[in-house]
């Protein structure tokens, strides 16, 4: 078998692939993937087999680029564009153009679903007229504003492909210590929640998954991953690699660029725009309190400049010795589990991230079958003794049971979310239970569900990213004007004169409202309206860490003090305070141990971190004792010899 390593050997063997009407003019390194320049873009559109043959031959990814020379300019592009919709009856109201002039690509959002022959007339249309490409996302109500900053404009067309080309020169270098040691070094993380971040190294390659901020704790020490005990410079990593967008995976990462890290971070496609969004509003936070922000939107915006995204299933190569794979994880919208492939496939590390190894209304459960993993990294949130949830039928009929008799007797249900994740998985089981197949005794009347918070702008985030839910969700957003984020009965709260009106009017509603824990948010403002009043109800639909008002309130706290321009006002709870177990996007103690043991016949070691210490020790006694599997802590701070 030919191999393919020798970059200029790819370059003379494509040459030869590929038809001479392609005008190839030049093959670049574009991050991980080799971009072919050509003078024909369309010809690759036509038979669009012809890439997938050569990403089959030379197990590279390759992406079209028509040559730039060739390209219409934006102003006269857009126009051209706006007459092939028109000839197609699709009206200017429907679709958004954003264009990339250092790629060559139009980001076309569009609220209409496309047949697949109409997507491809168009397309061919637009290659052929423009020599722009083509890349299409959906969206409903409005494009969410957070692709204006990810798409933002260049100061020069050519510094995105400068760094770019940058990262392809150093994946691709040659080996130079091909030795076979692998290690593990936990940073935070392990033995907590919160702050999770894990260095891999060879002799070769460093590799940072996750950096992210343990909230809720005071000093730097505990809330930030220890990156100082390394004696590493922050340079010599390779790449890093988010899981998830929750702050406390993906929080830190701008710190990362605000202390002069340059090298790429990778994630998944709706990672990024989620992960924007979180930590905006951590900036935005701190300015309104007294905490001083760990970094600034500069800093956001130079990671925004230095992420490749990904889709799940794409193996992709990091550094010489290892490809990265990111695969469903089931916890939230883009959530992945990082497959490693390490040094020809000698060694396979599979990190768990969060995950859900169960049904959720939104997702999928997270990937089982594996044909590669000898170590497994594995969260532990909900791996205690005790940690047995209820099944999901349970959890959503006694949800149900609550929210309607609050409603019944005149009350208002207040729902404390975070504002990504949990809030788009209760808003999908309230659409759900007020269709008109839900059984009499578990539905909900059709009252107006308030959403408060980033919720709106996260839940337009989704829209665009329908490819990462259940495939039911998938066609009911497509089809049908309805979806569970789209009713008449939801009405997003933009203005603190709409929450007046919300908490002035008598009528029964349901309130979604960050922050999740209480720890500041709108949530505060109808809590101090309504906790006085029996007929409301307060319902917690997530994990509440100690210290934090909600588990406060969930242990049995009776009275809160605010301070209120320098007074005290003391409330009174009278309302109902449910705790409702049972949604999380984390696998429980049956479903970590039942993941387990799907890849057991795999594993030659598992590590168990994001836990509370003494869940972590349980779990793993149980797991060794079950499938004989060598199962430890990853001690904080300290680093293991995988190999
Ligand atoms: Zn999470």
């Amino acid at each position: 078998m030919t191999d393919f390593n020798n970059e200029l050997m790819i370059s003379t063997e494509l040459l030869k692939s590929i038809p001479m009407e392609a005008q190839i003019t030049r093959i670049e390194y574009e991050g991980p993937t080799l971009a072919i320049y050509t003078r024909n873009p369309l010809i690759f559109f036509e038979s669009p087999s012809l890439i997938s043959s050569l990403a089959t031959k030379f197990k590279r990814r390759f992406v079209i680029r028509s040559e730039p020379r060739i390209r219409k300019d934006p102003h006269e592009a857009r126009h051209i564009i706006e007459n092939i919709f028109k000839a197609e009856d699709i009206p200017r109201e429907r679709y958004r153009m954003f264009f990339d002039e250092s790629r060559g690509e139009v980001i076309i959002f569009i609220s209409q679903y496309l047949t697949n022959d109409l997507r491809h007339r168009i397309t061919t249309a637009i290659v052929k007229e423009t020599a722009w490409i083509p890349v299409f996302r959906w969206y409903f109500k409005e494009v969410p504003k957070v692709f204006s900053r990810i798409y933002y404009k260049p100061k020069s067309k050519r510094e995105p492909l400068r760094f770019l080309s940058a990262v392809g020169n150093r994946v691709f270098r040659p080996s130079i210590n091909p030795s076979k040691a692998i290690r593990i070094t936990a940073l935070g993380g392990a033995e907590e929640v919160g702050r999770s971040a894990t260095l891999i190294s060879t002799t070769e390659s460093k590799i940072l998954i996750d950096f992210g901020l343990k909230v809720n704790v005071e000093s730097r020490e505990a809330a930030y991953p220890r990156i100082d005990l390394l004696d590493t410079d922050i340079n010599e990593i390779d790449a890093v690699i988010v899981t998830h967008a929750h702050l406390d995976h993906s929080g830190l990462i701008p710190f990362l660029y605000k202390h002069g890290y340059r090298g790429p971070v990778y994630m998944t496609e709706p990672t990024l725009p989620l992960s924007i969004l979180l930590q905006e509003d951590l900036i935005n936070l701190s300015k309104k309190g007294s905490g001083a922000s760990p970094y600034n939107e500069q800093d956001i915006h130079n990671m925004i400049r230095h992420t490749i995204t990904l889709k799940y299933n794409q193996v992709t190569d990091i550094s010489p010795d290892i490809k990265l794979t990111f695969f469903n994880a089931g916890h939230i919208l883009g959530s992945a589990m990082v497959h490693l492939h390490i040094t020809e496939g000698v060694y396979n590390i599979l990190l768990t991230g969060d995950f859900k190894f169960g049904q959720t209304r939104l997702l999928d459960p997270a990937k089982s079958d594996f044909t590669r993993a000898e170590t497994l990294v594995m969260e532990s949130t909900y791996g205690g003794r005790y940690d047995i949830l209820p099944p999901r039928k349970d959890v959503e009929a006694l949800f149900s049971l609550v929210v309607r008799k609050t409603l019944e007797r005149g009350g208002k249900a207040l729902i404390p979310v975070p504002g990504v994740g949990r809030a788009q998985e209760i808003l999908a089981v309230i659409y759900h239970l007020t269709r008109k197949d839900t059984p009499e005794e578990m539905k909900l009347p059709e009252v107006p569900v308030y959403i408060d918070g980033m919720i709106d702008e996260a839940n337009k985030i989704h829209g665009v990213y329908l490819e990462y839910l259940k495939s039911g969700i998938r066609n009911e957003f497509r089809e049908s004007g309805e979806n569970p984020f789209n009713t008449e009965y939801l009405v997003p709260v933009d203005t603190s004169s709409t929450r007046d009106e919300i908490i002035q009017d008598p009528s029964p509603s349901i309130i979604l409202s960050t922050s999740g824990m209480m720890q500041g948010g709108p949530v505060i403002e109808y809590f101090k309206a309504f906790a006085g009043e029996e007929k409301h109800s307060l319902i917690f639909v997530t994990y509440q860490v100690p210290d934090t008002l909600g588990r406060k309130i969930v242990d049995g706290m009776k009275q809160v003090d605010f301070m209120e321009d320098g007074r005290l006002r003391t409330i009174n709870i009278n309302m109902e305070v449910h705790k409702i177990d049972g949604f999380t996007g984390h696998s429980d103690r049956k479903q970590l141990l039942g993941y387990v043991s799907r890849l057991k016949k795999l594993l030659r070691s598992v590590y168990i971190v994001h836990g509370e210490p003494e869940k972590i020790i349980n779990l793993s006694d149980t797991i060794e004792k079950f499938f004989k599997v060598p199962t430890h802590k990853l001690p904080l701070y300290n680093t293991i010899l995988l190999k």
